[in-house]
């Protein structure tokens, strides 16, 4: 048995290929509550989280994230399952592990914006994110992960808290901000925060949600400039835009707010995933994924564009083969080509 690489290993060969977007996805299917976001699945329909982990994997994704994402204290005291805390962060932990091993995957613990952290009141929300930071680190150190992604935080200050948690346990850190605003709300701009966090120890840096592939490229581009190390990147498939620029802010003409569960019109197709995965691997961007609107056709189609060939590659298009639209079309049905916009 060779040793699976780790991740400062696999960096240093090349870009790194994730997933993200358990959470959206699990409520489209049915077994998260959108508003609340809290993954109970976990616990309450295990098969579905590890279905999913299967998919991102065979579609090409080496990281397996652990489904912790808002599976903090805070976050099931508002669901009234406080009790489930531990039980959801291992188990999480061990059903990434489980089919990470079933391909070549590296397992990453979870931990995300707490809602409870406010630079105005530093001290005592500090001291109420490092302990839900360190119960979440230390379950998922515990239960085997490689390393540990801190994500869609909004302020600086919470990611150094991240950070600081993550190496107490010894474990690589990528920290990635959100970036619903055109700065931090501790007033940092996202490069000049991302220069701070290497400067700290952070071995990754950079930023996933919020903005689609259009809105997060200028931003990228700021923040490989400011920092020498490894920079992330894994953005939303949507398809924002300068007038709105994060997928909170997305609306059709005379429609309700797009975000969080009308966001289809919107959606990138897999083309549009693919060219940004080769975007952001022209300008320096060392760990490439997706996050919140990803399904396993964006993350397939961006590993090949990205040279990869996944498991899922078998079943890759040949639209050569269609009977209206590929190559050997019948003369019957050529007569009715004209309907198909030929
Ligand atoms: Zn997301």
């Amino acid at each position: 048995m060779t040793e699976k690489l780790g991740l400062l290993d696999r960096l240093a060969h090349g870009v790194v290929f994730g997933a993200e977007g358990y959470v959206f996805e699990l409520e489209r299917r049915g077994y998260i509550q959108a508003g609340p976001f809290v993954p109970e699945v976990v616990l309450d329909y295990p098969d579905a989280v590890r279905e999913l982990h299967r998919e991102f994997q065979r579609a090409g994704a080496e990281v397996m994230v652990a489904l912790t994402y808002y599976g903090d204290r805070q976050k099931l005291k508002t669901i009234g399952r406080e009790g489930d805390l531990e039980a959801l962060n291992r188990q999480a932990v061990q059903m990434a592990r489980e089919v990470a091993a079933e391909g070549d995957s590296l397992v990453a613990g979870n931990i995300a914006n707490t809602w409870v952290y406010d630079h105005n009141n530093k001290e005592a929300t500090s001291k109420v994110v490092r302990q839900i930071y360190t119960e979440q680190v230390q379950w998922a150190a515990d239960e085997g992960v490689d390393f540990v992604i801190a994500e869609t935080l909004d302020y600086l200050g919470e990611g150094l808290l991240a950070l600081e948690v993550i190496k107490s346990f010894g474990l690589p850190a990528m920290i990635t901000f959100a970036s619903v605003q055109h700065e931090l709300r501790d007033g940092y701009s996202y490069a000049e925060a991302c220069k701070i966090l290497e400067n700290e120890g952070a071995d990754v840096v950079g930023l996933n949600c919020t903005r689609g592939p259009e809105t997060m490229l200028p931003i990228l581009k700021q923040i490989r400039q400011a920092v020498s190390g490894y920079v992330a990147a894994q953005p939303v498939p949507y398809r924002t835009s300068d007038e709105q620029f994060s997928f909170q802010s997305l609306k059709e003409a005379g429609q309700e707010r797009a975000f969080p569960i009308r966001l289809e019109h919107f959606l990138c197709d897999r083309f549009e995933m693919a060219d940004f995965a080769l975007q952001a691997k022209e300008m320096g961007v060392n760990y490439i994924g997706i996050c919140c609107g990803a399904a396993p056709h964006h993350v397939r189609a961006m590993a090949e564009a990205l040279g990869r060939s996944t498991p899922a590659s078998r079943y890759s298009p040949d639209l050569s083969l269609h009977p209206m639209i590929g190559k050997n079309v019948s003369e019957t049905d050529k007569q009715y080509l004209k309907f198909w916009k030929d």
